[in-house]
């Protein structure tokens, strides 16, 4: 692998251990990010600037927080349209609008960059693990070369369809994923309220019908009201925005999503943005008048 160079853009929660991934797989990592301290997860020295990281990269990856972040990354001066080899793929596994993902491919692949949207779900444990859930849009022959980076990161790696089709697929995952957060913030704030054994509910929860991978992996944390991120409300708020916009766009009814989304947006408004998504929790009880001293 050490003959294929990735660069990595964007060293964050879910970009660093990504980054870490591809160097333990003996992939040629370059990673850069806009603040400078975030580069030490991969014991070496980073690029000084997009450009720099994408100009010998056979394979760039960016995984940046927003849609304006990426047309900055991908379009701006110092960006991968202008400064990376032509015939180099391009993989965006940030959450942005389908829409943006549609446009900033097609200005890409003008440059001669072949262009993958790849939005990932699996939480921070998922890309320290190598184990994420990968929801590709893109032409099959670029997914297919693509195919052995991406199994660095990721497990479930599956092609949906043309440019966008990942960002529509991830746009559902999130709807999916707010919406199982806030009712089990309410479940739980309903076992406290009759003060139940939440440790016994979660485990016979999980184990019938109404299991799912929020009360396998975040009921016991929120339980317990800690709320390091993982995953931002302030980035859930943005995806909430995707989903309420593409589903208008397509005459969808999403009325227990748009629900979520201005749940979502409270908790935010009430200074919960830097804390997990699983925070919801905190909202929940003091919808309840049950809010910890
Ligand atoms: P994050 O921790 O905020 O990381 C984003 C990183 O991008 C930061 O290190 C930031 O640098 C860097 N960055 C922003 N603009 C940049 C630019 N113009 N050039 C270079 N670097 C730039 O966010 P995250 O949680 O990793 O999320 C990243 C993306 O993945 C988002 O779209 C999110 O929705 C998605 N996602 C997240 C999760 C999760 O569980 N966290 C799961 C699935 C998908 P600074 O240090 O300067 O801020």
């Amino acid at each position: 692998m050490s003959d294929t160079t990735v660069a990595v853009i964007g060293l964050g929660i879910m970009g660093g251990p990504m980054a870490a991934n591809l160097v333990k797989a003996g992939f040629d990592v370059v990673g850069y990010n806009r603040s400078p301290g975030k580069i030490e997860i991969l014991k070496k020295k980073g690029a000084s600037s997009v450009a720099e990281a994408v100009k010998d990269a056979d394979v760039i990856i960016t995984m940046v927080p927003d849609s304006p972040d990426v047309e900055e990354v991908a379009l701006g001066e110092d960006g991968i349209a202008a400064n990376a080899k032509s015939g180099a793929i391009w993989i965006d596994a940030s959450t942005i609008r389908p829409d943006v993902a549609v446009n900033v491919a097609k200005a890409a692949s003008d440059k001669g960059i072949r262009c993958l949207d790849a939005p990932v779900s699996g939480g921070e444990q998922g890309a320290i693990d190598g184990t994420l859930s990968i929801m590709v849009g893109g032409d099959k022959d670029v997914f297919d070369e693509a195919k052995p980076v991406l199994d660095a990161v990721g497990k479930t790696i599956v092609l949906v369809g043309p440019s966008g089709s990942g960002q529509t697929v991830k746009a559902a995952n999130q709807l999916i994923v707010a919406g199982t957060i806030e009712l089990v913030a309410e479940a739980l704030n309903f076992l406290e309220a009759y003060h139940v054994d939440t440790t016994a509910a979660i485990e016979v929860l999980a184990g019938g019908l109404a299991g799912n991978r929020i009360l396998d992996r975040k009921a016991a944390s929120m339980v317990k009201r800690e709320f390091t991120p993982g995953f931002r409300i302030d980035l859930h708020h943005k995806d909430m925005g995707i989903i309420i916009a593409a589903a208008r766009e397509a005459g969808v009814a999403i009325p227990l999503g748009a629900h979520t989304a201005q749940l979502m947006q409270y908790a935010r408004q009430l200074g919960y943005g830097d804390l997990d998504h699983s925070g919801l929790m905190l909202l929940v009880e003091q919808l309840s008048g049950r809010a910890q001293k």
